[in-house]
């Protein structure tokens, strides 16, 4: 058998509710199947102080802290004020998820764009990169990338749900772009994409408890089964599984600033 060599799940979601039946499991479980690191991701005030506790109980958890666009309406001052000092704590990577979602629509554009540049502001203060949600929202989203200057901080389209151009674009504002289960998916919107854009401009993730991979549709995700996001990649690229663990772990620690022997 195969040695077990590491990956990153670079978005996970292992504070939700989906995991309080055996979330230590889970977390044990993906480190002795090969993981070297797991970034949890808020969506909103309570998640980003959860995301921040599980990194402060394990050495390879690390944290994002931020409002998803989804809840962009409760972004008030003191919200914001607590996104800032949780920014501080020295396990946090990234300022998100944040972005735009204009396919649910749970909170009205203008508040979404709104506190999308605020929030990506604030990165630009702190210094950190930024990871970003877009569903039918990307010439939007791109704009307002663009105009606040992401090609400073850089930060990854998560999840990405663009054409080969819009990873292209990104690219060029110093963005990666990040894929997960739906590669495993025949026939996915997202493989030209992965087939096109260069892989330094690549991380792997898994969304969970969302977007379960094939052989596990209609169960739930979980960080081990990234693997399944990486072996896609080698197979639609074509090239060696080791090369493409090798290349896209590179990519997540230069991004999330992880190296100094964080992990
Ligand atoms: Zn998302
Ligand atoms: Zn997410």
């Amino acid at each position: 058998m195969r040695k077990l060599t590491p990956m990153i799940d670079t978005h996970a979601h292992i504070d939700f509710p989906d995991f309080d039946s055996d979330r230590e499991d889970v977390i044990r479980n993906a480190f002795d199947t090969g993981l070297k690191a797991i970034i949890n991701i808020g969506v909103d005030r309570e998640s980003s102080i959860r995301s921040v506790e599980l990194a402060d109980s394990n050495d390879r958890i690390f944290a994002a802290v931020g409002f998803h666009p989804h809840d962009s309406k409760k972004f008030d001052k003191p919200s914001k004020e607590q996104i800032a000092r949780l920014a501080q704590h020295p396990k946090v990577v990234a300022i998100g998820e944040i972005g735009l979602d204009y396919y649910r629509d749970h909170s009205p554009h203008d508040v979404q764009q709104q506190v999308f540049a605020e929030q990506i502001a604030m990165a630009r203060e702190f210094g950190m990169p930024i990871v970003v949600h877009v569903r039918e929202a990307m010439t939007d989203a791109l704009d307002i990338l663009r105009r606040e200057k992401v090609h400073e901080i850089g930060g990854v389209l998560h999840c990405f749900p663009g054409t080969p151009d819009d990873a292209q674009a990104a690219a060029d504002m110093n963005m990666l772009v990040a894929f997960g289960g739906s590669l495993t998916f025949k026939n996915s919107r997202s493989i030209p994409a992965a087939k096109a854009i260069t892989l330094d401009n690549i991380i792997l993730e898994t969304d969970c408890p969302f977007i379960t991979p094939v052989p596990f549709r209609g169960k739930r995700n979980q960080p081990s089964y990234v693997r399944y996001a990486y072996s896609a990649l080698a197979e639609i690229r074509d090239i060696p599984l080791e090369t493409i663990e090798k290349t896209v772990d590179e990519n997540a620690i230069r991004l999330f600033n992880l190296g100094d022997g964080a992990i």
